[in-house]
């Protein structure tokens, strides 16, 4: 069994890591390093230097904390010389996850960046159906409501937390995994409320590398249904992948899809990468952001108040 330690014990942990692990034939949680937090009947820390002198039997740790502190953490578990899943986005620059990766590769550890809704039960089977097909447009809608999802969450609103692209990213992990080949930003508009420092809505025009135009709608505002969905017409029908890519129609017929959750599933990618001793690190999700970030025309938008 790989013991693990979870750091930031916060929506996300609680909801999913402390689950995945404790139903996980490959993982046991040895302890937990959160300053305002605990789990039950688990060694408690309030931050990870603590955890890592007083865990010397610690194998690797799950990084839930927000990306702006990630990067640190990340360093210090790596010379710690543990294995490394970092919560989706890897960190608050481009620059950074390099570094980490890096560092990992030197240091012989796994390290894996995490894209959660890759491993949505529709995903891989859209992939394969799309494989021999050519690609003629893709439309992307992910809107919801930034009260229900992340409330009083201050850091998703302060640089590098990321504003509307926190879930947006989760639809350009699923693109960048459906699409072969770079996808490429071509233009990109983002609606910053008056008294935030992160985006409420954006909307990105892309191509994949055959031409094929993608258009990405996100917005924060939300309110009624819920909408995350990926549509994509080809020479030979349309697939839509919905509810965050765990249902998958064809030509508006529902297909029969795997029963998998995305956690397990994600924590027995990271158990199979220990083992063969390997890295997963793709930061294509993360650069599209940094580039509507680089080159997104700006504008000011009503006052955000939680
Ligand atoms: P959250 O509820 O705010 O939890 C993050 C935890 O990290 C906090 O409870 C806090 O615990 C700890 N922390 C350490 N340093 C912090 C700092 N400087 N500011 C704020 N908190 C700090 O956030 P979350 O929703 O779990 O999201 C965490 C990460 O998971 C994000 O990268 C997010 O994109 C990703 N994620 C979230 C969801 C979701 O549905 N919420 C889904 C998938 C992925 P202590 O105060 O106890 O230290």
């Amino acid at each position: 069994m790989i013991r693990i330690g979870i750091v930031g014990l916060g929506k996300i942990a609680r909801d999913q890591h402390l689950p995945a692990i404790a139903e996980s034939a490959d993982f046991v949680l040895a302890a937990t390093a959160s300053r305002n937090a605990r789990a039950e009947d688990v060694a408690a820390y309030a931050d990870l230097d603590a955890m890592l002198a007083a865990e010397p039997d610690l194998h690797a740790v799950a990084l839930c904390q927000p990306p702006q502190v990630r990067h640190a953490a990340a360093r210090a578990a790596i010379a710690a010389g543990k294995h490394v899943f970092l919560e989706k986005p890897p960190g608050a620059t481009l620059s950074e996850v390099e570094d980490l990766a890096d560092a990992a590769a030197q240091a012989r550890v796994t390290l894996f960046a995490s894209w959660h809704s890759r491993f949505a039960a529709g995903v891989e089977p859209a992939r394969a159906w799309l494989a021999d097909k050519a690609i003629e447009r893709i439309a992307i809608e992910w809107k919801e409501d930034v009260r229900q999802w992340h409330p009083g969450q201050d850091w998703i609103w302060q640089p590098g937390g990321l504003g509307v692209f926190d879930p947006g990213i989760n639809a350009l992990s699923i693109l960048t995994r459906l699409v072969p080949g770079p996808v490429r930003l071509e233009e990109a508009q983002l609606a910053f409320p008056e008294n935030r420092e992160a985006p409420i809505a954006a909307t990105l025009a892309m191509r994949t590398s055959a031409g094929a135009p993608i258009c990405a709608t996100f917005d924060w505002r939300q309110t009624g249904r819920q909408s995350w969905n990926i549509e994509v017409k080809t020479d030979a029908g349309v697939l839509l992948l919905a509810d965050g890519g765990n249902t998958l129609l064809i030509d508006g017929a529902a297909q029969a899809l795997p029963g998998e959750a995305e956690y397990p599933s994600l924590y027995a990618h990271f158990a199979r990468l220990i083992a063969e001793r390997r890295s997963d690190v793709d930061v294509s999700p993360l650069r599209l952001v940094a580039d509507a970030f680089l080159t997104g025309r700006r504008s000011s938008t009503d006052a955000f108040h939680d």
